[in-house]
Formats: structure tokens, sequence, C-alpha cells
């Protein structure tokens, strides 16, 4: 029902975890953290309130600059660790959804059908296994994106962050909110600026149907097919 990310030059695991709790009026039944550490994803997920996850954090922390995290209001798959967000697909793709992808049924049939593994019961994970289809026809972020957006139909906000491209998390957004915030020693991802006013004031919406590639020192932002747009960076108030 939250998702956050971070990609810059601070560990961010605490910063995640930070973000998610101000996320926690939202409602949620379980959360996850995963980290990109060098090519690697390393990831925590707990049932239950953040500070379950924050005490498997504290047992095991995370290393990695860039990552994202979630707090899950289940709608398809029980309340369960397997089934909390982020999803891992072929150790190469990490996502975190909110909303539901509704015609995730014939894409999850047709993905299986051609050797893909799911470890979930939820709706999201086509969306790491449709990005995993797309990187190995040897499409890029940009193009990766158009494809998956082409391909599903529902209400989402969903972050990526990708093995092979280590320096981006993909990010778009229809019919559920998604910030961007710009900070002095990275960028960020949350459902609303107050997820990220401890990292940065400076802080973009993304429209219906927009997509971004957020880097650390910037974020591009398009039209689900590829036309690039202009959105306005806000200045949030300070008392968030
Ligand atoms: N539909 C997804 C699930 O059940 C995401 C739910 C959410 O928005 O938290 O896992």
């Amino acid at each position: 029902c939250g998702i956050v990310g971070a990609i810059g030059s601070q560990t961010c695991s605490p910063l995640l975890l930070d973000a998610l709790k101000r996320l926690e009026y939202r409602g949620y039944d379980s959360s996850g953290i995963v980290t990109l550490d060098g090519s690697r994803f390393d990831l925590r997920r707990a049932v239950g309130k953040l500070v379950n996850l924050d005490a498997v954090l504290t047992q095991s922390p995370l290393a990695g600059t860039v990552g994202i995290g979630h707090t899950r209001w289940a709608t398809h798959g029980g309340v369960s660790e397997m089934n909390a967000h982020p999803h891992v697909a072929s150790d190469r793709v990490a996502i975190v959804h909110n909303g539901i992808i509704e015609n995730y049924r014939p894409i999850r049939a047709r993905l299986i059908e051609q050797g893909h593994k799911f470890s979930s019961d939820t709706d999201s994970e086509v969306l790491a296994h449709l990005f995993v289809e797309a990187f190995d026809a040897g499409l890029n972020p940009d193009q990766a994106m158009q494809k998956v957006l082409a391909e599903i139909d529902g209400a989402y906000a969903f972050a990526a962050i990708v093995e092979d491209f280590p320096d981006v998390i993909m990010v778009a957004r229809n019919a559920s909110p998604l910030a961007i915030g710009l900070g002095e020693d990275g960028s960020y991802i949350g459902s609303d600026a107050t997820a990220l006013a401890h990292l940065t004031r400076k802080v973009i919406y993304l429209k219906d149907h927009d997509y971004a590639l957020v880097r650390a020192d910037g974020v591009d932002i398009f039209l689900s097919d590829g036309t690039p747009a202009n959105r306005e960076t806000i200045i949030v108030a300070a008392s968030l």
C-alpha cells in the first residue's frame, strides 16, 4: 500500500525503513525492502508491523546504495512472507507494486508456460517476470518500460530495480500516487511527499500513464509511449 525507493551515495536501507514508517498511516499487513549490493539482490521481508521488519534488519542489515521498499495491503494472495513485496525474479529484477494488475492471470499462465518460476500468489509478481522477459530480449530500461506498460491493465504505482542496470530505478504510475524526490545525496521515490520529507523537499509528482527513469543525479520522465514529458518540480513545505 506504500512504495519507497532510494538511489545515491548513502546506504539506503535505513532511509527506506524511515520512509516506510512515514507511510504507515496508509495501512498494511506486511512489509519488505530489497537492495542491490554490487550485482546481488538482498531481500528482507516480514509479516505484521514495521517493527518486525526493523527487527529483521537489525539482526541482518542490508548493504547497498540502491533499493526499494513496500508496505503491502494484500489484494491477491494471502498475507505471508512469501507474498510480501519486494518480489525478485530470476535474481535479475526486483519490484514493488501498489494496486492491482487486472490481467495478471493470462500473463502469468503464458510466462509459466515459457519456463518462468513464480514464488508468490500475488498479481504483482508478473511485473518482475515481464521485465526479465524484456531484458532477455535485449531491451534497455526505457524500451522495457514501454513494452511492459503496453502489456498490463489496472491500477498501479510500481518501482523496479535491475541487476544489469544498477544506476536506475524504473517507476510508473496509473491511478495510484507516486512522487519522486531529488536530494543532495541521491534521488528517492515514494507514494507521497510525506514519505520523503526526511530526505528532500524537492519533489515531482508523476501523472497517470507516466513512467520515469530515476538516477542518483536526476530523473527523466516519459508518457507510456516514450514521449518525453515535463513535470513541475515542487518545493514542499518544511512542516511535512
Ligand atoms: N495487489 C498487490 C498484492 O496483493 C499489491 C497490494 C498493495 O497495493 O499493497 O500484493
